[in-house]
């Protein structure tokens, strides 16, 4: 029977360890916290947005993009809400992004964690993976902080050092490059763009809707509209998320980085000044400030009016952006495990047989809507339905 070691019960590695077992080989999975699936459990607000039906290859980003998509056509969308639907998780479809239908993050922990329980694989927790050392016989010795366990083979699905939960660490990288994996240097994505050029404090708590455009040395590369929450930092929300990742590689590449706001995307600018035009008729009697009553919230319009032509501020506001929030505060790394050293039809290193690698930890990184946990799923199920022992049968 094939021996088969997990590092990390998150989403990727819970996922690989289920249908590791389902093909036979016994499964031990090490997870360095106390319970399983802790960054799971917070997804979503809580209510954990598991995957995106309206799925397209321009969700994901990394050196090789198309990587992701050779990955997500073997293990697809429905693949994943069938597994998923199989364990008794119903989802809820809102607006194309899948929830499931008890709003609760922690059931697909449970169904999870159940699942791997009959399926016979050993969870051990508090186990912190120190050294993966290759050999002969045994393939690999697995070393813990306080054990080791022989394998046949691993499945490295360690995550990524973004956000506070316990367990965001950079071991898999050290794992991965130690056993002579290339890493892109991770960075935050998914996180807020701290920005210069205006007094931000006045515009914090405001959100609303508009178009962000990501200039890099003037050239625009990247935008996204939705909610803009402006913060007294510069801007969050999904579109300054979505663009995020652009800008930190950017500002590494010491690049200059322009955030482009657009605050009504609905009209062009001479359509913004026709319809200005009709309202100043109508209501003649009204303040530059005045017009802007009802168009946008009272915090936004004091700081737009301010700006020598305000107009052209409400459809092209430029700001310097600065920097990115940390890692703590970002929800995906960017950077990872380089995919050009891995198969993608089982995630098998190119490098080290017997080795595989799944999730966050590997150099792909999706838009916000349930994106970055499909990459979990996809990568974490053909990585454990590799592990089938074809000399067994
Ligand atoms: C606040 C927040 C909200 C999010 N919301 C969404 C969402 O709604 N939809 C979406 O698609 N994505 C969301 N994401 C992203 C998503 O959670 C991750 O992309 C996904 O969990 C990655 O799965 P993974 O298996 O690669 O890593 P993880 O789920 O992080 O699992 C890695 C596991 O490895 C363990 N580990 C690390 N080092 C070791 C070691 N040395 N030894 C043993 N164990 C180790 C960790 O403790 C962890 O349990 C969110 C992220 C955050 C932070």
């Amino acid at each position: 029977m094939k021996e088969l070691v997990i590092i990390g019960a998150g989403a990727s590695g819970m996922m690989a360890g289920i249908m590791a077992s389902r093909q036979g080989a016994r499964v031990t999975v090490l997870e360095t916290n106390e319970r399983p699936g802790r960054k799971l459990a917070a997804t979503g607000n809580g209510r954990c947005n598991f995957t995106n039906v309206r799925m397209d290859p321009g969700a994901y980003r990394g050196t090789d993009p198309s990587f992701a998509w050779k990955v997500l056509e073997r293990f697809s969308v429905s693949d994943t809400l069938r597994f998923f639907t199989e364990l008794g998780i119903y989802s809820e479809n809102k607006e194309g992004r899948m929830y499931p239908r008890s709003m609760q993050a922690q059931s697909l922990v449970d169904v999870m964690r159940m699942e791997l329980q009959a399926l016979g694989a050993k969870l051990k927790t508090r186990e912190r993976v120190t050294a993966i050392v290759p050999g002969r016989k045994p393939r690999f010795t697995v070393h813990t902080e306080g054990w080791h366990y022989p394998a046949d083979a691993v499945i490295l699905a360690c995550g990524s050092c973004a956000s506070q939960i316990a367990g965001s660490t950079r071991d898999g990288y050290e794992l991965a490059k130690k056993l002579g994996h290339r890493i892109v240097p991770p960075l935050p994505a998914l996180t807020g763009l701290v920005c210069e050029g205006l007094p931000f404090s006045r515009w914090a708590g405001v959100r609303q809707a508009g178009r962000i455009t990501l200039l890099i040395d003037e050239e625009p590369c990247f935008d996204d509209s939705g909610e803009l929450q402006l913060t007294e930092y510069g801007i969050s929300g999904i579109p300054a998320f979505n663009v995020s990742r652009y800008a930190a590689r950017a500002l590494k590449d010491g690049k200059q980085v322009c955030a482009v706001l657009d605050f009504f995307p609905e009209f062009t600018i001479e359509g913004l000044r026709s319809f200005l035009q009709t309202l100043r008729q109508h209501t003649p009697y009204k303040t530059d400030r005045q017009l802007l009553t009802g168009l946008f919230p009272e915090k936004l319009a004091d700081l737009l009016i301010r700006q020598q032509d305000w107009l052209l501020a409400i459809k092209q506001l430029p700001l310097s952006v600065k920097g990115v929030l940390s890692f703590s505060h970002a929800q995906v790394c960017s950077g990872g495990v380089m995919t050009s050293e891995l198969d993608p039809a089982s995630m098998e290193s190119l490098l080290c047989p017997g080795l595989y690698f799944c999730g966050e930890l590997v150099d792909i990184d999706g838009l916000c809507g349930g994106y970055n946990l499909q990459w979990a799923w996809s990568s974490g199920a053909l990585a454990g339905l590799a592990q089938k022992d074809h000399s067994a049968s």
